[in-house]
């Protein structure tokens, strides 16, 4: 069975290539993302979008990838809804809630608690802002916190989930930085992690070096957009 890959398209927006062949994105922001490779700006194909709070740096393209290429999309219930009045088919649209779990065709998500706001795009109501636990199809789980300060009960999702991968903000000002990141990393108890939402605009400063020097147990992976890691 082939690997499953990860690979960041800068900022928040990650592309997941699952063992099984799935194509996830999880908040794809890509065109407009000064970050993203522009290789990577007009998905071939996309069979789930994944989209943790309301935030245009989240939501992204998610509508025209849904629209061109049919892909199911799973968001939080008034997100959802938000997302249905935008042009997402309601039929491929799943609003779920947090402590939820839903399979998307072998593909578990769980929607989890996050600290941040969540206003849609134009300014109306997106719900709250959440993380996602995504549980491929050969066992793998991965933990998107989304945009969040750090929190004590991330030990529970450690401790309920035992995520093999941790996809954690670092940038600092609107999230987490580096200081909150690492004892994220210990409450979660992961030995790996893949940071993001740095490094897109002057003032997200955080670095993956200053995560990984607070962080000496874990592996702290140090990607430019467009690298994959294997899951
Ligand atoms: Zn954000």
């Amino acid at each position: 069975m082939a690997d499953t890959t990860l690979t960041w398209l800068g900022h928040a927006t990650f592309r997941i290539d699952t063992a099984a062949g799935k194509r996830i994105y999880v908040d794809p922001f890509l065109n407009g993302n000064p970050t993203c490779p522009a290789g990577e700006q007009e998905p071939e194909r996309a069979d789930i979008v994944a989209v943790t709070h309301g935030h245009a740096d989240h939501v992204g393209d998610t509508v025209a990838i849904a629209q061109k290429h049919g892909s199911t999309v799973v968001a939080q219930v008034e997100l959802a809804g938000w997302l249905g009045n935008q042009g997402v088919p309601g039929d491929k649209l799943i609003g779920f809630n947090k402590g939820g779990t839903i399979d998307v065709d072998g593909v578990k998500f769980t929607l989890t608690n996050a600290f941040h706001s969540s206003s849609a795009p134009d300014g109306s109501y997106g719900g709250e802002a959440a993380g996602f636990v995504i549980e491929l199809e050969d066992g793998k789980k991965l933990y998107f916190a989304g945009d969040t300060c750090v929190f004590g009960d991330m030990q529970l999702i450690g401790r309920i989930y035992s995520p093999d991968l941790a996809i954690i903000p670092i940038g600092d000002f609107y999230t987490m930085g580096p200081r909150e990141a690492a004892v994220a990393l210990e409450l979660l108890g992961v030995q790996r992690c893949v940071p993001c939402h740095w490094g897109t605009f002057p003032v997200l400063t955080g670095t993956p070096q200053a995560l990984q020097e607070l962080a000496s147990g874990v592996k702290v992976e140090q990607l430019e957009p467009g690298d994959a890691v294997t899951v």
